[in-house]
């Protein structure tokens, strides 16, 4: 008989988890509490429009990500820049300042970019390479690194506080979820060591062409059915319970019986639902690790306002910003997608305070919306979008083997070494599928 495993939570680490597993011939079910797979990574249909949860972006050093992409037979569905390419916008530039690589190899492919980037003054265009050059050589995993703030380490390598929002921000709170002033060191360095120091294509921009419930949710589904597995919807698991030496997974009415369980859920329901010994955290850990929101503040403009397929901006409270159009079925006007991390000062806001921060801001950095007529505006809000990436966070992210034998952690949030990104959940499922084979140790 086939080693029986449950999956809970359906998310891209729970999906990753489920089929390496289904691959490798287990007797696989997947639990997850919504009606949909894909996790923080959906789309709802709002009258006619398709609409994300959220914008998500990945970057071409996405490898497992990509690989799962592949697994899920959907890469026709993404684009990726063949070079990055990266317009940035400001109220006081009438054009927009490019961040571009050249042919040259990393990190010098970004140097003539950064070298002409007008909205910082010379003496901050020349200091930058001296950091990055030093941030080549902090060393992610230390836990020195970890320790200490991203913008305190910048400060120290004579990065002003313009070049810090205007420059290092500008990547950094996209895909840590946090500035610079909030975020480990550690991680940090691991974003831009991967993405922007080493290899020149890595930071080349990707994104669905489809809502991403086509992309994620629903391909994984087919793909996890034709491989073997049993995709259980609407089933919230309640409790673990050991007999026989084999887990009880308890889903409220019922429950299945399992030789492993891969806990691919947010961290306060792993918390739960571990046994107490299971990781080596004091109690309180998943809240101690905590979570940092992130808004998506949607406009549909009667006519085209921006031409190219997304901006980031600075001087401004507009983030970056994307055309989704296309993904959503709009067949006129246009539909702007204003994403905007770290979004602890918007969360509880009210979109008519929103819409009254918002819009002039987006018609100040997009002088073409300027005078164009708002046909639908709304907000989504994620309150728990990701781990809060702060200094001192990678002590509370344990790795996937636990003390419970047979239970293995998974998502984004456990000790991969990257931020919670979608590569990051990829690489905890896979990890999660080395742990239960003894494959390869755990290397996320
Ligand atoms: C708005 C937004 C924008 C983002 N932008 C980007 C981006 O541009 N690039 C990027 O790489 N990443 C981005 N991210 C982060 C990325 O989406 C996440 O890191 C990743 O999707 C997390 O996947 P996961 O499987 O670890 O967790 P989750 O997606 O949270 O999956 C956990 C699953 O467990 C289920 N569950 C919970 N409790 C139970 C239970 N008791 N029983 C059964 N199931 C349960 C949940 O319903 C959920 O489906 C963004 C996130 C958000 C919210």
């Amino acid at each position: 008989m086939s080693r029986r495993v449950a999956v809970v939570g359906g998310g891209l680490a729970g999906i990753t988890a489920a089929l390496r597993c289904a691959d490798a011939g287990m007797d696989v079910t997947l639990l997850e509490a919504r009606n949909h797979l894909g996790g923080l990574t959906h789309s709802f249909r709002r009258g006619a429009l398709d609409v994300d949860n959220g914008q998500h972006v990945f970057l071409r050093c996405c490898t497992s990500y990509l690989d799962l992409l592949r697994r899920l037979d959907v890469m026709d569905k993404v684009f990726l820049q063949r070079k990055l390419a990266i317009p940035v916008r400001s109220p006081k530039l009438s054009e927009p300042a490019w961040l571009r690589r050249n042919a040259l190899p990393a990190p010098l492919h970004l140097a003539d970019s950064v070298l002409m980037y007008r909205p910082l003054g010379l003496g901050d265009r020349m200091r930058f390479a001296g950091a990055a050059l030093a941030l080549r050589g902090v060393d992610p995993a230390a836990p020195s690194s970890d320790g200490q703030s991203f913008a305190a380490w910048l400060s120290a390598h004579g990065q002003s506080k313009q070049a810090i929002e205007k420059l290092w921000d500008l990547v950094g709170i996209a895909t840590l979820n946090a500035p610079a002033t909030g975020a480990s060191l550690g991680l940090a360095a691991t974003v831009f060591q991967i993405g922007l120091l080493t290899g020149a294509d890595a930071a080349d921009i990707g994104w669905s062409k489809v809502p991403l419930r086509e992309l994620h949710g629903d391909p994984a589904k087919a793909r996890l059915t034709e491989a073997g597995a049993q995709v259980l919807l609407g089933t919230k698991v309640s409790g673990l319970g050991r007999a026989n030496g084999r887990w009880r997974v308890a889903t409220g009415e019922s429950e299945i019986v399992a030789d492993s369980v891969v806990l691919a859920v947010p961290p306060p329901v792993a918390e739960a639902l571990l046994p107490p010994e299971g990781v080596d955290l004091p109690q309180g850990w998943a809240a101690g690790l905590g979570s940092s929101p992130i808004v998506n503040v949607h406009v549909v403009f009667d006519r085209v306002t921006m031409k190219e397929p997304f901006f980031a901006a600075v001087d401004s409270p507009v983030q970056w910003v994307f055309d989704r159009t296309a993904q959503s079925g709009l067949d006129s006007g246009q539909y702007l997608a204003v994403s905007m991390s770290a979004a602890d000062n918007l969360i509880d806001v009210p979109v008519r305070e929103i819409r009254e921060l918002m819009l002039p801001a987006l018609r100040e950095v997009l002088p073409a919306a300027g005078d164009a007529a708002v046909r639908d505006f709304f907000v989504t809000r994620e309150r728990h979008a990701t781990f809060r990436p702060a200094p001192g966070c990678a002590a509370l992210r344990p790795h996937a083997a636990t003390a419970a034998e047979g239970i293995v952690l998974a998502g984004a949030w456990t000790a991969t070494g990257w931020p919670a990104t979608m590569e990051g959940a990829v690489r905890s499922g896979e990890a999660a599928f080395h742990v239960l084979t003894g494959s390869e140790g755990e290397s996320a």
